[in-house]
């Protein structure tokens, strides 16, 4: 997103990604009304919505043995008002398609970053491994993009904070039937989470584990595991056999978060999550990464234009983003803390907390979370010109 908005207003950028595509398991599918209102402010949203996706305007889920729901994106002042569901190898695909026209961007797929070439105290580009050998890219600046095990940020020396997290998921998938429901939803029972992603023709399953418990469930073998999918979800009985093959059918997400204490230095920023790894819950990680694209343009595009920027630049862009940071983060530990650690542990049956029975009670009250999530902390608008090609 960041070489696309640079590329856009004119600047050179080389984006630089180690796998061959983007067809993977990546960690979420969510493009929530901030980031709609992002397209549509670049002018792409028509565009962007003729893609195959869902629209998700209410948020629900079955708590114990009650249906509740939490988050309603109806009333949200964007153009959109759901969440756009989309697996993210379709979205970085739709992305790129609307960089390439821009002379200024540069994809260079297979290319896997492995250090940074740092001259005079100030980081003048990477070293990349391709399939043809050894690449050096040298840059005015340096943006480490590459996730929570980011090699960019490690090589820098940045210092991080880790925050914990309470769970692992794994993450497969089951054949969708036309009778099945449509919406897609969660499923909260002591000791268990189910989340069901709709992608038409298969259900994309989240199943929520406490953290460091895989190898011992694997252990057990797939009668047990396949038993309590079916009790959480019994619908999913007559297709739960499709689970024939741990290692290739069920894929561990490890769940990290963190953040650098200092996101820059001479010639290198970070954003996303190499810049602050994000919790599942609420699903606003890819949300918060497009946020601080858009704030780096915002802050840095003009100035790159005219060659390298400034300390002071830089510590000017985690100075913008540090407070949705960790004010998500904040609420995602809240919840981790305070909701699924003790779901994960807890064997009694449960009941929605008294908080979310109050959402039931005012519908109205639903337009809170529906901000938090749908919009965030801070939202971005797109204050960088297009130039004409
Ligand atoms: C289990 C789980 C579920 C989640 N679900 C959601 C969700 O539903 N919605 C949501 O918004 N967020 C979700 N998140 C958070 C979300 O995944 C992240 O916050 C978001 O993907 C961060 O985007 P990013 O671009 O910074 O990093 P990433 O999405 O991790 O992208 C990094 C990119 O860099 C590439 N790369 C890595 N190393 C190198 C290298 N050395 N050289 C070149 N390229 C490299 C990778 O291949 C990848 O393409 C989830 C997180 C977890 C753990």
């Amino acid at each position: 997103m960041l070489g696309f908005l640079l590329a856009r207003m004119g600047v050179d950028a080389a984006v630089l990604e180690k796998h061959a595509d983007f067809f993977r398991d990546f960690r979420g599918d969510t493009i929530h009304p901030s980031t709609l209102e992002i397209m549509y402010e670049l002018g792409i949203l028509d565009e962007f919505l003729k893609q195959p996706h869902q629209e998700v305007r209410q948020l629900s889920g079955q708590i114990g043995t009650e249906t509740v729901t939490i988050a309603d994106f109806t009333h949200l002042p964007t153009h959109c008002k759901f969440v756009g569901l989309m697996p993210q190898w379709d979205f970085l695909n739709f992305i790129t398609a609307q960089a390439k026209p821009y002379p200024g961007f540069h994809l260079r797929m297979q290319c896997e970053v492995t250090d940074l070439i740092e001259e005079n105290e100030t980081i003048a580009g990477v070293r990349a491994r391709t399939a043809t050998g050894e690449l050096e890219v040298r840059a005015d600046l340096t943006v480490g993009a590459d996730g929570r095990h980011s090699v960019v940020r490690e090589r820098a020396g940045l210092p991080v904070l880790s925050l914990g997290a309470p769970m692992d998921v794994l993450w497969m998938r089951l054949s969708r039937h036309e009778t099945d429901p449509g919406q897609t939803f969660g499923r909260f029972d002591a000791g268990r989470i189910l989340v069901l992603i709709n992608r038409e023709d298969y259900w994309q399953i989240a199943y929520v584990i406490p953290k460091g418990t895989a190898e011992e469930l694997r252990g057990r073998g797939l009668a047990p595991f396949r038993a309590e999918i079916v009790r959480l979800e019994p619908f999913l009985q007559d297709r739960v056999a499709e689970l024939s093959d741990w290692d290739e059918q069920i894929k561990l997400l490890t769940v990290v978060v963190d953040r650098l204490q200092q996101w820059s230095r001479a010639g290198l920023l970070c954003i996303g999550d190499a810049a602050h790894a994000m919790s599942p819950i609420g699903g606003v990680g890819i949300n918060l990464a497009i946020q601080d694209a858009v704030a780096t343009a915002n802050i840095l595009g003009e100035k790159l234009r005219q060659g390298p920027v400034t300390a002071a630049d830089l510590q000017a862009v985690q100075r913008r983003r540090t407070f949705p940071t960790r004010a998500t983060q904040r609420v995602q530990l809240l919840v981790q803390n305070n909701v699924i650690k003790r779901l994960l542990s807890g064997s009694k049956p449960i009941s929605p907390p008294w908080i979310v029975k109050l959402l039931g009670r005012w519908p109205w009250l639903r337009r809170i979370p529906a901000r938090v999530v749908g919009m965030g902390f801070r939202p971005e608008h797109v204050k960088t010109p297009e130039m004409p090609n």
